[in-house]
């Protein structure tokens, strides 16, 4: 199978935050892998832009030892290396001054593609939205990128896309969710939308309940003062989880069309029931096995702050009614793990004995570790003896289907970025769905913060989560899948 590489116009890509860590580990061994696809243009350039006065070619080093530490050796023939290095410009620039603005205008060209990611913390969006736009380097079809967090509730949210609106136009506002880019969510849609099997049965008459998990086996690592202001709720659940609970459950939009498909996204979000005090939990993890519990992690022996949730979620739509969605996500958990897994109910009647009986079919879509889907189906148990059933799984990890062309499932934030080239904004956040998720999440949060007696349930480091969570689904009846890989 060969695959299909389609380039994208000549651009001009300005990386603010340019020799930042998600720079260095994704964006630019992203940028590489597209250029090493022949998907980039000749004439494209991608333009480092941070403070440190560095010059192109101690960029180009300093992006020549981030492709060593992130790109397979294989992948790092050194023609290609001086090749897409060749592409690279750099600018010292600061976001808060006019520290060299003048220098980034003068090497921006007018007749490319131009666009501004914002890999910088998120203090600084509101100062480079302003300064890009004081400078006059805003045409019609420039577009930005903002990375994640976008607010930290509804009211800085709101403000956040509010300043952004006084410079640019929603169309131009590319809101990044990485998880939106990788292959098994828009196979979601593929199969959901691209099949006559699986939609008919896409409602709550057929399907018991949906569980997304994602599981971290790593705890708050270097990120635990910034980890402890905000915990998983806001850094998962409000944008990752949330994103992957509409695409499982929005209504199918008229066209594969940007915003067919985040209207419907929205709808999902909107139709969303404010979530009860014993449908939610939150855990923090503890020293257990020889790792740190997460109070050592973060330094703070009094943080409230939860490095695990789980919601029982429920949409209250014809489609969804009485079919919860069961979300966790949690760090120092026993597996890494991200999957969607859609339960169906039981057949309506059995034939066979009642011991006979195989279990539920139950359709398991995998982000991580390795991107698949895997559909649980019911046969007879081979040989003889009667009609004993079992259930086995029809498995599809793209890695095996696809084989090389599985190369190109291993990253999301590359096809992010090539679709703003592009200019298709199907799979980036629009204002007013972030809005609508904090919305959500808000008064969850706000419940937690004002009553501190509601503190987190403990969990053992490398264990399964708090029991307080296995009890959220006990008590329906149902139990979590096992996070194990
Ligand atoms: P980082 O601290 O490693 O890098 C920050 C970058 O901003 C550096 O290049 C620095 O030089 C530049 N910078 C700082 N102040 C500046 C100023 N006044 N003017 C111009 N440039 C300035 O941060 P990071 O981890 O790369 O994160 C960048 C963004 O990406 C943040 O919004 C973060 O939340 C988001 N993000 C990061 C990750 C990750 O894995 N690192 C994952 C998801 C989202």
């Amino acid at each position: 199978m060969v695959s299909r590489v389609i380039p994208v116009d000549p651009f001009d890509l300005v990386i603010f935050g340019g020799t930042g860590d998600l720079a260095r580990r994704k964006i630019l061994p992203g940028l590489y892998r597209r250029y090493l696809a022949g998907q980039m243009p000749a004439e494209a350039r991608v333009i480092g832009a941070a403070r440190s006065d560095l010059g192109v070619e101690g960029y180009r080093s300093l992006i020549a030892e981030a492709l060593e530490e992130f790109v397979a050796d294989d992948m790092r023939p050194a023609e290609a290396v001086a090749g897409f290095l060749d592409h690279l410009g750099y600018v010292a620039v600061d976001a808060r001054g006019e520290t060299g603005w003048a220098d980034l205008t003068s090497n921006l060209r007018d007749s490319v593609v131009r666009a501004f990611y914002f890999s910088v913390t998120p203090a600084l969006f509101s100062d480079l939205a302003e300064r890009v736009h004081a400078h006059g380097l805003v045409e019609p079809d420039t577009r930005i990128v903002v990375e994640k967090p976008f607010g930290r509730d509804l009211a800085s949210a709101r403000a956040l896309n509010a300043e952004l609106a006084t410079h640019f136009d929603e169309s131009q506002i590319y809101r990044i969710d990485h998880y939106l880019g990788k292959e098994t969510v828009q196979n979601l849609m593929a199969v959901r939308f691209g099949n006559i099997l699986f939609e008919p049965l896409w409602n709550a008459q057929y399907i018991d309940h949906v569980q997304i998990t994602v599981a971290e086996t790593v705890g708050v690592g270097g990120r635990g003062s910034y980890y402890d202001k905000s915990g998983a709720m806001r850094d998962m659940v409000q944008n990752h989880l949330m994103q992957l609970l509409c695409l499982t459950a929005m209504e199918p939009p008229a066209q594969f069309e940007p915003d067919a498909v985040r209207d419907e996204k929205l709808k999902v979000i909107r139709a969303l029931q404010a979530v009860p005090e014993p449908d939610v939990v939150r855990g923090q993890y503890t020293a257990a096995g020889g790792m740190p519990g997460y109070l050592e992690d973060v330094e703070n022996p009094d943080s409230t702050t939860e490095s695990f949730v789980a919601i029982r979620a429920q949409i209250a739509n014809w489609r969804w009614s009485g079919t919860p969605f069961y979300l966790r996500t949690g760090k120092r958990l026993r597996a890494r793990l991200s999957e969607i897994v859609v339960r169906f109910k039981q057949t309506r009647h059995s034939i066979f004995d009642a011991d006979a009986r195989g279990a539920p079919n139950e359709l398991t879509i995998r982000l991580q570790p390795d991107e698949g889907m895997d559909l649980r189906v019911t046969i007879k148990e081979p040989g003889p003896g009667g009609m004993r059933l079992i259930d086995v799984p029809l498995d599809m990890t793209f890695a095996d289907a696809l084989g090389p062309d599985a190369e190109d499932v291993t990253d999301a934030y590359e096809r992010l970025i090539m679709d703003v080239i592009r200019g298709n904004q199907t799979l980036f956040m629009r204002g007013d769905e972030v809005e609508a998720a904090w919305a959500w999440t808000d008064p969850i949060i706000e419940s937690w913060e004002a009553d501190d007696r509601l503190r987190p349930a403990p969990y053992d480091a490398g264990g399964a989560g708090p029991e307080e969570a296995l009890a959220l689904m006990h008590r329906d009846g149902r139990r979590w899948k096992d996070i194990r890989t």
